[in-house]
């Protein structure tokens, strides 16, 4: 594993310092519309001086970004302050997976209107009996002339209130094996046939969505990567969903950790012998996290592809984020959560981190088998 960055990379890392030191996106601001529109803000202006979406090639509007230097931009953008892109499913799985799988006509139409935040998109895959074993989904597409007929219902569809753009994944032939008879759809939510239901969170936010497809029609052309190959198609955005975050995640984590020692020498607590060690013990695992960050980075650039690091990282990161805030409960007292402060929602948003892209279980599932090498569960 490598630390140290290059020349070209410490260039690229000095001339994004730059341009957020001009162009700090101010502070959060309340409510879920108008941070929604925050965000939106803040894309745009990222994209016209052209860091919307810097691991796309320049052809498409990127900056060719290595995985080095894409790292190096989530972790820029966590340290600044800097809220993820409005467009943030669209940018890293709709984006690359058109680009892998799309016609030349699907990357000219989708592509740049990702970049702006113009046209919005939510990932249409959990059901409410298809998360983790997502090849069971029962959704259905049945053709009808010249496209195809749609019903089904999805859950948990981030931003599907914003979203104009659905990448859904639905069955089209009941009889092949299940992982076979998949194909995936790039589904227009601005139709009749499509309710968006929200659904509240602990939270008190609306984050996700239900979604009801009842006869939503989809044209032949809005189908990516070919009949029968849905599930091929959804590995890749399902391989880029990790990609990069991990590095905004790790300094997220970083900033509160010395946000709560922060607080707990304020208090004096400091002084108390297993507070000090608890929050040791975070510290500890906030460096490892940032640490297999740089050594998942150091596999891909290696192999060419993203090994099981990945996994391992959202589990620690889920795992240490649920510690942290939990010890900050505890440190503040009933204060943490009535003071309508920031440690309240952060407690409450932790709960989901085990459950999103993956859960622990099945991440577990993963290193055993590909780390440790251990027989399979099934
Ligand atoms: C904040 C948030 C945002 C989300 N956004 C989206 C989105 O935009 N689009 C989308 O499609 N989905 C989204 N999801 C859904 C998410 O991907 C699923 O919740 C997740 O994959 C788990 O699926 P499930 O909820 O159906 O649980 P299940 O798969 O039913 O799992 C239930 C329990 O069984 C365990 N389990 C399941 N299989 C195994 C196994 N093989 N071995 C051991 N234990 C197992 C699980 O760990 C879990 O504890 C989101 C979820 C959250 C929390």
């Amino acid at each position: 594993m490598d630390l140290t960055f290059n020349e070209r990379e410490l260039a690229f890392r000095e001339e994004l310092r730059g341009w957020l030191a001009d162009h700090e996106p101010g502070p959060e601001p309340d409510g879920e519309d108008a941070n929604y529109t925050w965000r939106v803000e803040f894309q745009r202006a990222l994209a016209n001086d052209g860091w919307a979406a810097v691991h796309w090639p320049p052809e498409y509007g990127g900056r060719g970004a290595t995985l080095t230097q894409s790292a190096i931009f989530f972790e820029e953008l966590g340290r600044a302050g800097a809220p993820l892109p409005a467009n943030v499913l669209g940018l890293l799985l709709a984006g690359p997976t058109i680009m892998t799988w799309g016609t030349p006509e699907q990357k000219e139409r989708y592509l740049t209107p990702i970049l702006s935040a113009e046209e919005i998109w939510c990932q249409g895959f959990s059901e409410p009996d298809a998360g983790s074993d997502l090849a069971s989904l029962k959704t259905r597409a049945v053709k009808d002339g010249d496209g195809w007929v749609v019903t089904g219902q999805k859950v948990w569809t981030s931003a599907a209130q914003y979203s104009k753009w659905c990448m859904l994944v639905a069955r089209t032939d009941p009889e092949a094996p299940k992982h076979k008879g998949l194909t995936y759809f790039l589904m227009d939510m601005e139709q009749e046939a499509v309710t968006v239901r929200p659904l509240r969170q602990i939270t008190g936010e609306s984050e996700f969505n239900e979604l009801f497809i009842d006869g939503a029609r989809i044209p032949a052309e809005n189908v990516l990567g070919g009949e029968g190959n849905g599930w091929k198609v959804a590995l890749t955005t399902l391989m880029n969903e990790r990609a990069g975050l991990a590095f905004f995640l790790q300094v997220r984590l970083r900033q509160m950790l010395d946000r709560l020692i922060a607080e707990a020498a304020q208090r004096g607590q400091l002084e108390d012998p297993v507070i000090a060690d608890r929050l040791g013990e975070l510290h500890l695992k906030a460096e490892i996290l940032r640490l297999t960050a740089y050594r998942g980075l150091t596999a891909i650039e290696k192999y060419g592809q993203p090994g099981p690091e990945g996994s391992l990282t959202k589990w620690m990161w889920s795992e240490t984020n649920q510690q942290l805030t939990q010890l900050a409960a505890d440190l503040l007292g009933p204060a943490a959560l009535t003071s309508g402060g920031r440690w309240a929602y952060e407690l409450l948003r932790a709960r989901g981190n085990s459950i999103e892209g993956g859960t622990t279980e099945v991440l577990k599932n993963i290193v055993a088998e590909r780390v440790l090498g251990l027989p399979k569960a099934r």
